[in-house]
């Protein structure tokens, strides 16, 4: 079976048709890469003709594609699924859980809980982190926005730091963002030890917080020049601020993680946009299952 390349959504519809081929596709995967009976562990298995059920070749234990997987038991059936997996991954801005669950007919509370799967399965894996040269700057965000750059010590807007990683036409390559409690050395260390690399170069502006941080990274800290230095970071600071703002005004602050994480899997994917949904699609049947509860304390 070939994996789904493509952005385009008629493409994508005359693919998945039915349940049904949603789910010989989870199956191939299943197949070929995480296939583990859940009873034994056993990995060598034959396949039924029913619904591409596996049959375990050592304890016989039968098991849906969809079994221990994000997709288990989708009451609003996987063809709906793979629809809001690809409008999520393969679309430039992704709509609201509002507008989707009007789009594909099911409830507010189901799109939006399906929507923080896929969200979580947009995280990073950070294992490659940026080199070469990389911009680092913090912004806070408000629902009440006045679009106040720098460091703001308004406790209702949330703090965030950012890091841009330009390719050597000195253009936007990858981003990543961590929402932070404050401007502490410590904080700020957070989006260094998970997505920079050691040997970048990372310019910041003056803040003193970063100075600690030279012991171990490379810093140049040069005086923010409101926008020459710092352009592509505004850039993207600017985009994500305006796609929060527009799709997210009802967004609990607790969760802007998970949407700063939705915004940088676009961002870094769109080299290989084409085989983004499929990419997805692994990574979810790869994840842990999670829980309405999980989603509400995870960040
Ligand atoms: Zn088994």
């Amino acid at each position: 079976m070939e994996a789904f390349i493509g952005e385009g959504i008629i493409t994508f519809f005359d693919r998945f048709k039915t349940d049904l081929d949603c789910l010989e596709y989870l199956a191939e995967i299943k197949k070929e890469k995480v296939y583990k009976c859940c009873k034994c562990g056993h990995d060598k298995f034959t396949v039924r003709k029913k619904n591409f059920a596996t049959d375990c070749n050592r304890c016989h234990h039968i098991e849906s594609p969809t079994a221990g997987t994000m997709f288990h038991k989708v009451k609003f059936g996987l063809r709906k699924a793979f629809s809001i997996i690809f409008e999520m991954s393969a679309t430039t801005k992704s709509m609201s859980a509002r507008q989707m669950a009007k789009r594909y007919d099911v409830s507010y509370s189901t799109a939006w809980l399906f929507m923080h799967k896929v969200r979580n399965s947009m995280k990073s894996s950070e294992l490659n982190p940026m080199s070469g040269t990389v911009i680092v700057d913090e912004f806070v965000f408000g629902s009440k926005e006045n679009l106040k750059q720098g460091r703001s010590t308004d406790s209702k807007k949330k703090k965030i730091v950012a890091a841009v990683e330009l390719s050597e036409a000195g253009g936007i390559k990858r981003v990543y963002f961590q929402t932070i409690d404050d401007y502490s050395s410590k904080s700020l260390e957070t989006i260094f030890s998970k997505h920079i690399s050691i040997g970048a170069n990372v310019q910041t502006d003056k803040w003193s917080g970063y100075k600690p941080l030279q012991k171990k990274y490379k810093i140049t800290q040069t005086k923010s020049d409101k926008g020459k230095t710092f352009f592509e970071m505004n850039t993207i600071v600017h985009q994500v601020k305006a796609w929060l703002r527009s799709t997210f005004s009802w967004m609990h602050k607790e969760h802007i993680q998970h949407y700063l994480n939705e915004f940088s899997y676009r961002i870094n994917r769109s080299i290989t946009k084409q085989n983004v949904f499929d990419n997805l699609i692994n990574k979810m049947l790869q994840a842990k299952t999670l829980t309405y509860k999980d989603i509400i304390i995870s960040n």
